[in-house]
């Protein structure tokens, strides 16, 4: 007898999504989280800005949550055409801001500009809703309300500090026990859950340390508002919210002595008169955090009934901003598969294809952070010249394009049965003859059969999975009179298509690998 078909534990912005993925799915779940406050003043790095790539902007529309995270993001390229005019200055308004940058991402702070890149390729159509900068705290706001509007229940200023697993479940202490058949660890990089499960966690140690603070300044001269380099590290100062507090950020190549001890006064304001060799003094601290470039991959995401999602999965350097977005698509592609196995409607296997999907695209992340702390480690002077190298092949209209698609994810796909070139991939979020476009579809989180065809045979068998499945009989406006019928996963990813009639007598195998089997009888 179990209180919850599922236990997440963490309320980051992972185990948010993550949360609400299974109750889409029609899970009982229950998040637990360390933390009091969900506006976590303790927890400088969630004020920070994050970018968002184009999976978890397609993620967010699937849900119906991009307009709320569009209103409130600092910045959203593709609002605006492309031109010349520089980021506006950080205001307080409610109003999204628009700007045209002259860049459009970097790789080892080397930028990448705007006028390079090749708009024509296809690959970059996928990108057509842009990419943003939200603050994580903001996201997070978002993403609560949303798990709860759908039924989550969310404990907080709980501390998951031990659990056991059997055959049927999961006891998690967190005062008193709670029993969950299933528990999944979104507790960030030091995860308990990841610790005490045993999952293997190979990697790199770091070799820099970040410093991110709220803090007041004593008569600071200190330039604000873009990053300073000096041999010592880096840093920016920023202004936050009033005019006393100042926002920090320093980096600087050593590794941190205790990466648990909590971040000092002092260690602030030394670690800043190091890197800009200034007499600083820090005279208040609202809040601090450090951070690490640790690169470690857990090597598997499942054991048992215990998962791991986002940073209790994978911890990487900060560089390119890449970890939100990677765990916001553990959860898409773990939400659905673990509350229909949770639900007994699917085999315990469907879970493996979440390790076998994730784990390439996470050991790619690691891999293209890496690449970058090689190459600004000041350690190795041999780096000015292969950066020199790196700087001439981003000048060029295929090495820009080539590595802004790699930032911004479009690459990211999973490896599926089938030969039709859309398997595995992202759907585009098509316009639909009947004035709806395809996102209009998958809000409820269920898979979807696109019929462009109307073929007889696809509507009963879709019908054998009753409500697992959303039936869109529609044109793609795109591909006009084109015969074809699509099934997409209920994360979006495509892992059927047919072209013809003779080639539906394939989706009832697919269905239920995917689905499970079939709730009602063949005709
Ligand atoms: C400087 C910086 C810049 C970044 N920029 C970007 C960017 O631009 N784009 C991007 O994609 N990513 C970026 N990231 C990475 C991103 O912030 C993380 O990948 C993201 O926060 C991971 O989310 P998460 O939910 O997995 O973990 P977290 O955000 O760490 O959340 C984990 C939650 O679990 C809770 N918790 C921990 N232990 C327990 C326990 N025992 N019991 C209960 N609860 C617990 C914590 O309190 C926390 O709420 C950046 C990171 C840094 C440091």
């Amino acid at each position: 007898m179990t209180d919850f078909d599922v236990i997440v534990v963490g309320a980051g912005p992972v185990g948010l999504f993550l949360a609400a993925e299974l109750r889409l799915g029609g899970a009982k779940v229950l998040v637990l989280e360390r933390d009091h406050d969900p506006v976590r003043p303790a927890k400088v790095g969630s004020m920070g800005a994050r970018a968002l790539n184009t999976p978890t902007v397609a993620a967010l529309e699937l849900r119906g949550l991009l307009s709320a995270v569009r209103r409130s993001a600092l910045s959203w390229f593709g609002d605006t055409e492309p031109g010349d005019s520089p980021p506006p200055a950080p205001s307080q308004s409610d109003e999204p801001q628009q700007y045209a940058p002259t860049y459009v991402g970097h790789f080892a702070g080397i930028d990448i500009r705007l006028d390079r890149i090749e708009f024509d390729d296809p690959e970059l159509a996928e990108a057509a809703a842009g990419g943003g900068v939200i603050a994580q705290q903001d996201l997070e706001n978002i993403l609560a309300e949303h798990a709860v509007g759908l039924g989550v229940q969310i404990r907080r200023g709980v501390p998951v500090m031990s659990y056991t697993v059997d055959d049927d479940g999961v006891t998690v202490v967190a005062g008193e026990p709670i029993r969950a058949a299933w528990q999944v660890g979104c507790d960030g990089g030091r995860s308990t859950v990841r610790k005490l499960g045993g999952f293997a966690f190979p990697g790199f140690d770091p070799l820099f340390t970040g410093r991110q603070a709220l803090v007041e300044l004593a008569d600071s001269d200190l330039p604000v508002g873009v990053w300073r380099h000096s041999t010592a590290g880096s840093y920016v100062v920023g202004g936050w919210g009033n005019e006393r507090a100042s926002r920090i950020h320093t980096v600087e190549w050593t590794a941190p002595d205790d990466r648990y001890a909590e971040v000092t006064p002092e260690e602030l304001q030394e670690s800043l008169c190091r890197v800009s060799g200034m007499d600083v003094r820090v005279r208040a601290v609202h809040a601090a955090t450090r951070y690490a470039d640790t690169t470690r991959q857990a090597d598997t995401y499942r054991r048992g009934r215990v998962l791991l999602a986002g940073d209790a999965a994978h911890v990487h350097s900060p560089a390119g901003g890449q970890g939100l977005n990677l765990g916001i698509g553990d959860a898409m592609n773990l939400g659905w598969k673990l509350a229909a196995v949770a639900r007994g409607l699917a085999p315990e296997n469907l879970l493996d294809t979440y390790t076998a999907e994730r784990h390439p695209i996470g050991a790619w992340v690691q891999n293209w952070t890496l690449a970058q702390t090689a190459l600004t480690n000041p350690a190795e002077p041999r780096n000015e010249a292969l950066r020199t190298v790196m700087a001439d092949l981003l000048d060029t209209p295929q090495g820009a394009t080539y590595v802004l698609k790699k930032i911004i994810g479009t690459w990211q796909c999973y490896d599926l049965p089938g030969t039709h070139p859309l398997i595995g991939h992202r759907i585009p979020l098509l316009a639909l003859s009947d004035g709806t476009v395809l996102s209009d579809h998958s809000r409820d989180g269920r898979a979807i059969l696109l019929d462009a065809m109307g073929v007889p045979a696809l509507r009963e068998i879709a019908a054998r999975w009753g409500d697992r499945i959303t039936l869109v009989t529609a044109k793609a406006v795109e591909y006009g009179d084109a015969q074809f019928a699509v099934f997409v996963r209920p994360d979006g990813h495509v892992a059927w298509v047919a072209e013809q009639e003779s080639d539906v007598d394939g989706l009832a195998a697919v269905l239920t690998t995917w689905l499970g089997r079939a709730p009602i009888p063949a005709g």
